[in-house]
């Protein structure tokens, strides 16, 4: 189930310039209780004090079965937006995705990429894993000849063996899909 909120009927503190820090999170609603919680979150980059506004929210008891229902609304305001800026007193304010913030999981699940503990799990370059069966575990020996992954080829499905299938992120306006969907863990960044 999907509720998604007019995004141009929240944003009424961004002004120009300013950018969007998206928030992709998995909550529990309640204790024992396999119903999820996803939000999808904008906080303005320029005012970490303003509070988060939701401009969709997944409620179910799994993960969402497919990344095409659970961002699709959301892209299409995006790029309404981007298109027509919102109407704030009378100007016309553009409003730009600067960053995605989410979990590996949620990561590997809205870039429609491979496990990041697979072989070819790597969000940012090219770098095979190799199995060691004394951890029964990927592991990645990083490596200066790994070529760092881009944008362009990325957006061109030329990681076969990293990418399941296109992502809708990449109709989101100037999203760089390897440098703006953040990596806070470990490893390459
Ligand atoms: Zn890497």
């Amino acid at each position: 189930m999907i509720k998604s909120f007019p995004v141009s009927d929240r944003l009424h503190l961004i002004d120009r310039g300013n950018q969007a820090n998206v928030t992709i999170d998995g909550i529990p609603v309640w204790k024992n209780s396999r119903q999820q919680f996803r939000p999808i979150l904008i906080g303005i980059n320029e005012f970490p004090r303003f509070p988060s506004i939701p401009v969709a929210i997944f409620v179910d008891e799994s993960k969402p079965a497919n990344v095409e229902c659970f961002l699709r609304d959301f892209i299409e305001e995006l790029k309404e937006i981007s298109v027509n800026g919102i109407s704030i007193n009378g100007r016309a304010m553009e409003v730009k995705v600067r960053c995605i913030i989410c979990d590996s999981s949620a990561r590997v699940f809205i870039k429609c990429v491979m496990n990041h503990s697979s072989k070819h799990g790597c969000l940012k370059c090219e770098v095979v894993g190799k199995y060691s069966s004394r951890t029964r575990t990927i592991y990645f020996q990083a490596n200066n000849n790994d070529a760092l992954r881009t944008d362009e080829l990325f957006r061109g499905n030329a990681y076969e063996m990293h990418q399941k299938n296109s992502t809708p992120l990449a109709e989101i306006p100037d999203l760089n899909l390897i440098q703006d969907i953040l990596v806070a863990e470990t490893g390459c960044t």
